[in-house]
C-alpha cells in the first residue's frame, strides 16, 4: 500500500539558504497558478447590462453559488447569478479537490465541543452531500476525472497516533467501516486509518460542465458582474453593480466572504486560513492522505501529478509570500519531485467547524448565505447548494439546525476573541512590515496624506492605494505573483491595482 506515502511524508526543512530562481530542479519553468487552469479555459459569459428583477439572485459562481443554481434549476422561480470575476476562478479553482467526508479530526472535535449525536448528524451531512456530488456527476456524464479513491489520516509522532485512532474509534462507533494500516518511513513507523468511499476529480472541469448545464435551462448568468452595495427596498434587495442594478426577492450570499460588514460581523465569526499547494509530475497513484496535525500536509494525485499541500496557517502570518513559495518548492524538490505548478488558496474557517448555511439575520427569510467550509468545501457546498434550495422553496430540511449561522454559544467566546485578534494582527503586522525587504522592486510613499504603494517592472510604474478598502489593512506586495495581497481577510489586487478577490469590491488604482 501506498508506497510512496513514508517519503512523501517525510518532512525535513533545512534551514540553509532558499532557492531563488523560479524553475523546478529539471530547469522547466513554474508557473504560480493553480494546476486545474491548464488547457480548460471556457469562453466567458456575458456581463449584466440592464437592469433586472428576479425572484432569487445568487451572488457568486463558485461551487457553493453554481451548485445552488443547479439544485434550483427546474423550479418556477426566476433566477439569476452574478460572478464577480469568472465562475470557478477563485477558492473553487485553488483547491486540492478531494471529496471526502473523512476531514482530519473533525468528529472528536464535534464530539468534544457538542456530543457524539452532533458528530453523526455532521458525518450524516457530509455522506449525504458526497453522494449527491458523485450522483449529478454521474446522471449528467461530467467528464471531470471522477476517481473513487481510499483517503488515509496519517499519524506522523505520538500525539498525532493518540487523535487518529480516537478518531478510528468515533467512526466505528458512528458506523463507519475504517481500517488502519501501519506505515514505516525511513526507520520510523507511521499508523493511518483509512476509509474506502470517498472521491477524487477536477474541480474546474465540474464547474465548466455545471456552468454549461445551467445556461442550457437558465440565460441569467452573468460573468463580470459584480455586486458591490445590497440595500432593502419594500419586499426586494437592490443589489447595485458599478452600473447597474438588480431587484430581486430573496438574495444568496455564495460569495465566500461577504463584502459587507454589518449585519453578519463575519470578521469575528470566522477566521481566513491560508496554505500553499505544488503539482509535480508523478506515476499516478489512486490514494489520498492528510496528517492529523493543525497545519497538516495533504497529498491527492490527478493523473500523472501529485498535489502536495503544506504550509497552513491564519492569514496574518507569514506576510512574505516569496519566501512561503521558496519553501514551498525547496520542501517538495527534497521529496525528489520536480514541481511545475505552485499556488495558495485561502478558506473560511468556522468557530465550531461546521459550516455557516442558511438565514443571515434573524426573522428574515430573504437574505441567506452558505460558506465557512472550514476547508471541506467539495462536500460542504453541495450541503450548502440542498440547504438552500429547501430553504428559498419552503421545504424542511434535516441539516439546517446544524448549520445555522445564527448560531451562537458561551463556548464561542475564546474563538470569537481569537478571530479579532487574527484581524488585528494582520492589521498591525501589515502596518509594520510596509518597508520590510520583501517588497522587491517597491516602495510604499506618503503622496498628498495617502499611502502609495509604488511597483517598477521593465521601466514600468505602477501605483496603488496601498490601503485594503474593505477594512483598511495595508497590503503585503506579493512579489512572485505580482499582486496586492490582504493580511487581515485574504482581499488581493493586480499590481495594476485591480480588485481580483473579495471581501473588498473596490480597485485600489492610483493616478497622480
Ligand atoms: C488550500 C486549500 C485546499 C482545499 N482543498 C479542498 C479539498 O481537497 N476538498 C474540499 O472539500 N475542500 C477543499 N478546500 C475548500 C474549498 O476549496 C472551498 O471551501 C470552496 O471552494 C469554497 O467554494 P465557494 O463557492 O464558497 O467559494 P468561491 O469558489 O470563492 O466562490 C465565490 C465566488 O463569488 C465571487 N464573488 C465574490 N464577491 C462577489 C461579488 N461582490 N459579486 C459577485 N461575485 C462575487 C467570487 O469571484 C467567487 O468566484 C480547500 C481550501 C483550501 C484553502
Amino acid at each position: 500500500m501506498c508506497q510512496y506515502l513514508p517519503k512523501l511524508l517525510w518532512i525535513y526543512l533545512p534551514k540553509n539558504k532558499l532557492l531563488e530562481y523560479d524553475h523546478n530542479i529539471n530547469g522547466d519553468y513554474m508557473e504560480y497558478k493553480s494546476i486545474w487552469q491548464n488547457n480548460n479555459e471556457r469562453t466567458t459569459l456575458n456581463k449584466l447590462k440592464d437592469n433586472l428583477t428576479v425572484d432569487v439572485l445568487i451572488i457568486g459562481g463558485g461551487l457553493t453559488g453554481m451548485q445552488t443554481l443547479y439544485q434550483l434549476r427546474n423550479s418556477n422561480l426566476k433566477i439569476a447569478l452574478v460572478e464577480a470575476r469568472k465562475i470557478g476562478y477563485d477558492t473553487s479553482l485553488n483547491t486540492t479537490g478531494k471529496i471526502s467526508y473523512l476531514q482530519g479530526t473533525v468528529y472528536q472535535e464535534l464530539t468534544k465541543r457538542y456530543s457524539l449525536s452532533v458528530a453523526h448528524h455532521y458525518l450524516e451531512s457530509q455522506l449525504e452531500a458526497q453522494n449527491t456530488l458523485v450522483d449529478i456527476i454521474r446522471k449528467n456524464k461530467i467528464a471531470c476525472d471522477l476517481e473513487k479513491t481510499p483517503s488515509y489520516l496519517v499519524a506522523t509522532n505520538t500525539k498525532e497516533l493518540k487523535k487518529v485512532k480516537k478518531e478510528k474509534e468515533i467512526l466505528q462507533k458512528l458506523g463507519i467501516n475504517v481500517s488502519e494500516e501501519n506505515i514505516t518511513y525511513n526507520e520510523d513507523s507511521a499508523y493511518a486509518l483509512k476509509v474506502t468511499d470517498t472521491y477524487v476529480f477536477h474541480p474546474l472541469k465540474y464547474l465548466n460542465a455545471l456552468t454549461n448545464l445551467c445556461f442550457k435551462k437558465q440565460k441569467n448568468i452573468y460573468e463580470l458582474t459584480k455586486i458591490i452595495k445590497i440595500v432593502k427596498k419594500e419586499q426586494y434587495y437592490q443589489c447595485y453593480t458599478a452600473k447597474n442594478y438588480i431587484l430581486a426577492k430573496k438574495v444568496i450570499l455564495a460569495c465566500h466572504y461577504p463584502f459587507f460588514i454589518f449585519p453578519y460581523l463575519f470578521p469575528f465569526k470566522t477566521s481566513v486560513e491560508k496554505s500553499y499547494i505544488s503539482a509535480s509530475p508523478f506515476p499516478n497513484q489512486h490514494y489520498s492522505a492528510i496528517t492529523a496535525n493543525k497545519a497538516p500536509i495533504s497529498i491527492r494525485f490527478q493523473k500523472d501529478n501529485m498535489l502536495y499541500l503544506t504550509k497552513s496557517s491564519p492569514i496574518c502570518n507569514n506576510l512574505n509570500e516569496s519566501k512561503n513559495y521558496q519553501e514551498l518548492k525547496k520542501k517538495v524538490e527534497e521529496l525528489g519531485l520536480s514541481p511545475t505548478n505552485l499556488w495558495k488558496n485561502t478558506d473560511i474557517i468556522t468557530v465550531d467547524k461546521l459550516p455557516y448555511i442558511g438565514y443571515i439575520t434573524k426573522n428574515n427569510p430573504n437574505l441567506l448565505i452558505g460558506t465557512g467550509y472550514n476547508t471541506w468545501g467539495m462536500t460542504n457546498s453541495t450541503l450548502a447548494s440542498l440547504i438552500l434550495k429547501d430553504l428559498v422553496l419552503g421545504n424542511s430540511n434535516r441539516f439546517t439546525n446544524l448549520c445555522n449561522p445564527l448560531r451562537i454559544s458561551m463556548k464561542d467566546t475564546f474563538s470569537l476573541t481569537k478571530n479579532l485578534g487574527y484581524s488585528l494582527s494582520g492589521f498591525l503586522k501589515s502596518k509594520i512590515s510596509k518597508n520590510k525587504d520583501f517588497y522587491q522592486n517597491v516602495i510604499i510613499k506618503n503622496i498628498n496624506g495617502k499611502s502609495i504603494g509604488i511597483y517598477q517592472e521593465n521601466g514600468k510604474t505602477y501605483q496603488v492605494y496601498n490601503k485594503c478598502p474593505h477594512l483598511g489593512c495595508s497590503l503585503i506586495f506579493n512579489a512572485k505573483e505580482k499582486t496586492w495581497d490582504c493580511p487581515c481577510h485574504a482581499s488581493r489586487f493586480t499590481k495594476e491595482g485591480k480588485c481580483i478577490k473579495g471581501p473588498s469590491c473596490y480597485d485600489i488604482s492610483y493616478k497622480e
